[in-house]
């Protein structure tokens, strides 16, 4: 998707350990018309796939999620990374670890929220090592749900797990897929 690359090129910058920052429109600042631009940019690559229902992460993955579910119209799900006294005991868990933040942690669905009629399109704002899509990924299989498609915004194709769950066979679409990045230039996969 060019304009996230350009974005990505004009604004991005690099943190040590490989990790891009784009707190400007993303992370932390979110560009809502971008966002929405990018929802509906997830919606013409699957909205023939039957999706009912949109699994994302809290919390960069949430505005994410919602502007591709105002184009499908289906509900937005997100995996909690804290357990709180709203949620009981009645959730699918699955462990991850974290690549940016560097530890372990549990993330939980409420089971009434994800069920086998679920054919779930995932999205988050980043794929590097796959930890977190496997976390989600996981909490679909427990549930009985389909996992009818992945949508990334970036994904670091320098690391493996956008690799390691297309051999798995899910259906990976990233907007934007970073072959290599230095201080210099963000380089982008031609695919
Ligand atoms: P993974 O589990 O695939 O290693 O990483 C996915 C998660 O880690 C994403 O949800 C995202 O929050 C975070 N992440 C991984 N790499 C980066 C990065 O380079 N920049 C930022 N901002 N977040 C990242």
């Amino acid at each position: 998707m060019k304009i996230l690359e350009d974005r990505i090129r004009r604004e991005g910058t690099l943190l040590p350990g490989e990790v891009l920052k784009v707190d400007n429109f993303i992370n932390h600042q979110i560009d809502p018309q971008l966002f929405m631009q990018m929802g509906e940019d997830f919606y013409q690559h699957f909205k023939d796939q039957q999706i009912n229902k949109i699994l994302t992460l809290e919390v960069s993955g949430i505005a994410l999620a919602f502007a591709a579910a105002t184009y499908f119209n289906v509900p937005v799900v997100f995996a909690k990374k804290s357990q709180s006294l709203t949620l009981g005991d009645d959730v699918y868990q699955s462990t991850i670890t974290s690549y940016t933040k560097q530890k372990t942690y549990d993330i939980r669905v409420q089971k009434s929220f994800l069920n086998q009629s679920d054919r779930v399109l995932i999205i988050d704002d980043f794929l590097a090592m796959g930890q977190a899509l496997g976390g989600l990924i996981d909490l679909c299989d427990q549930a009985g749900a389909q996992v009818a498609g992945i949508g990334i915004a970036i994904e670091k194709a320098f690391q493996p797990g956008g690799q390691l769950y297309r051999e798995r066979g899910y259906e990976i679409y990233s907007q934007a897929r970073i072959e290599k990045m230095t201080e210099e230039e963000i380089i982008f996969c031609q695919n």
